[in-house]
């Protein structure tokens, strides 16, 4: 008797446990923070370690899981692509975020530049605001991660995005976003768009009250380090492939940029590794403000930090300047990660690390260190339209951008010109050039005769209504014209498409990877650890090591 009153309680236990199970929710964390830094080349991670500490990115790398080999497997490697295949595990040709600006093929105006997050349907909300820049998510034409996981809790989830640049909050924060914040570089405070239904929270007015924008540019840009030795990384202050800051004689410490005004002022503040500092404290702020991870649902922020890339495309990889902005970065992110653990809890949030792209060392730098690289010339649309003219009467290119040529279908009609004749010559003019490695007609990419991966990127960077139909590759170090100082990034080459990809707390395993993954596989990683459909342009594929 006694043993069947026995079995029957722990049938009862097991059953009772089936039926709780039954109706538990997936096993999810209170809140996902994502990171992208803007321009972080994954080589950082190792030229300046001798002067990071212990918790920010050795801790993730430490403690974490690390993605050695993560590349960007499309064209161009830009800013708002970079951002939105992070988060939508797609590519340009079918997230239609083709560049960070653009031409529509279709739109009847082949000369009117398209931005990526334009939205003139909506507006801007910013007290006291010069600007007329109304942005929202409308031109990306898949669903991100964060908008699936808002779907995936009918919209329990909160999704917030924070960057310096538009592009960098709003994108990653998708179509269904309670709220992206930016920086208005006229005012110095955070803004947002009609777009959204929280444009202007308490928290955010509480924020812009403080001005803490002014507060770090009153404390100049001083080195870390002022005897410079922690600096093994950079060449000598003021050499001359950095370029001057607005105001500035001269790119040499201490920064001072206090004499300037208006957007000025803010646009030049972007460069200062406050920019960084300023970024993460209206993280914190969204995050106390919105309680995130303290609701029923799995919330997500997505942050974007966009003054390394400001201050890499102004000083280059080799300068005191990036140097000293990675080392800074390096001590805020342990000190934000310290605050998560804080907040939410240790191994009750899930972190991710990445970057939109890369860069390029100066290409003046690497010339006169020995090595093959360039400028290409400014006058490429001029002279290019000019051969064709010579040759057909007219001059149908109508924007070189992007390492592509948008031809005008209108001028190519009226003069009853063949469309496919005028491309032959456009690549028979580039095909002579030595600093071109390639040359792509993107209507026919089968008789493109290009190696992998470039072949691979190249159709996956191809939007048709948004993209030039002839996309040219240059040869490796080599840019668009750009200033002699300072660098850019955009190519296919791995200096620009080689990002860091690192995976910490929950349920993310310590451990680290060489084989190659791609940036379109973070957005199909998150789906499955979450247990949430892949966004629905998602050509990824969850990252193993990390999900098994
Ligand atoms: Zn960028």
């Amino acid at each position: 008797m006694r043993r069947l009153f026995l079995t029957s309680i722990l049938l009862c236990i097991i059953f009772s446990n089936a039926i709780g199970k039954k109706n538990a929710p997936p096993n999810r964390p209170k809140l996902v923070v994502g990171v992208v830094i803007d321009q972080m080349r994954w080589d950082y991670l190792y030229r300046y370690s001798s002067s990071y500490g212990s918790r920010g990115f050795k801790r993730l790398m430490r403690d974490g899981f690390n993605c050695q080999n993560t590349m960007i497997n499309y064209l161009p490697s830009f800013t708002a692509p970079g951002h939105t295949c992070v988060y939508t595990g797609s590519v340009p040709a079918i997230h239609g975020i083709a560049a960070n600006d653009w031409f529509d093929n279709f739109s009847g105006k082949p000369d009117r530049k398209v931005y990526c997050t334009e939205d003139n349907s909506v507006e801007l909300v910013s007290e006291g605001s010069t600007l007329k820049k109304p942005m929202s998510p409308k031109n990306l034409l898949v669903s991100t991660i964060t908008d699936e996981l808002r779907l995936a809790t009918n919209f329990k989830s909160r999704v917030f995005g924070v960057a310096l640049k538009d592009r960098g909050s709003i994108l990653p924060a998708g179509h269904l976003a309670n709220g992206a914040y930016w920086l208005d570089q006229s005012t110095g405070n955070f803004c947002s768009s009609t777009y959204y239904k929280k444009p202007s929270p308490d928290w955010l007015k509480t924020f812009n009250g403080r001005h803490v924008a002014d507060s770090l540019i009153a404390l100049d840009w001083t080195l870390l380090d002022p005897s410079k030795k922690i600096y093994t990384q950079s060449l000598a202050d003021n050499n001359k492939y950095e370029g001057s800051l607005k105001g500035e004689t001269a790119p040499v410490f201490p920064h001072s940029i206090k004499t300037l005004k208006g957007s000025e002022l803010y646009e030049t503040f972007e460069r200062y590794p406050a920019g960084n500092t300023l970024t993460l404290q209206i993280a914190k702020a969204c995050r106390d403000g919105e309680r995130l991870g303290e609701g029923d649902a799995t919330d997500f922020l997505c942050v974007s930090l966009s003054s390394t890339d400001y201050a890499g495309h102004q000083f280059s990889p080799n300068s005191l300047e990036v140097e000293d902005m990675y080392i800074k970065l390096d001590k805020e992110l342990g000190d934000f990660l310290d605050y998560l653990d804080e907040v939410e809890g240790k191994g009750n949030y899930l972190f991710f690390l990445t970057a939109d792209h890369g860069a390029a060392h100066n290409p003046q730098f690497l010339i006169d260190s020995g090595m093959n690289a360039g400028f290409m010339p400014n006058t490429i649309k001029n002279d290019l339209n000019a051969a064709l003219n010579a040759k057909f009467g007219i001059s149908p290119v109508s924007q070189f951008f992007n390492y592509q040529v948008y031809l005008n279908d209108s001028i190519i009609s009226g003069a009853h010109a063949e469309r496919e004749k005028i491309k032959d010559a456009v690549k028979d003019w580039f095909s002579k050039k030595a600093e071109i490695s390639f040359i792509a007609d993107m209507e026919h990419p089968e008789r493109n005769s290009i190696p992998e991966p470039i072949k691979t990127m190249i159709v996956n960077g191809y939007s048709r209504t948004r993209s030039g139909c002839i996309q040219v590759i240059p040869a490796p170090g080599w840019y668009e014209g750009y200033a002699t100082t300072g660098t850019t990034h955009g190519t296919w080459n791995p200096y620009d498409t080689h990002i860091p990809l690192l995976w910490y707390g929950w349920n993310a395993p310590k451990g680290e990877t060489h084989r190659q993954v791609n940036m379109t596989d973070i957005s199909a990683t998150l789906a499955a650890m979450l247990h949430i459909q892949m966004p629905n342009g998602c050509v990824g594929v969850p990252i193993t090591e990390i999900t098994e």
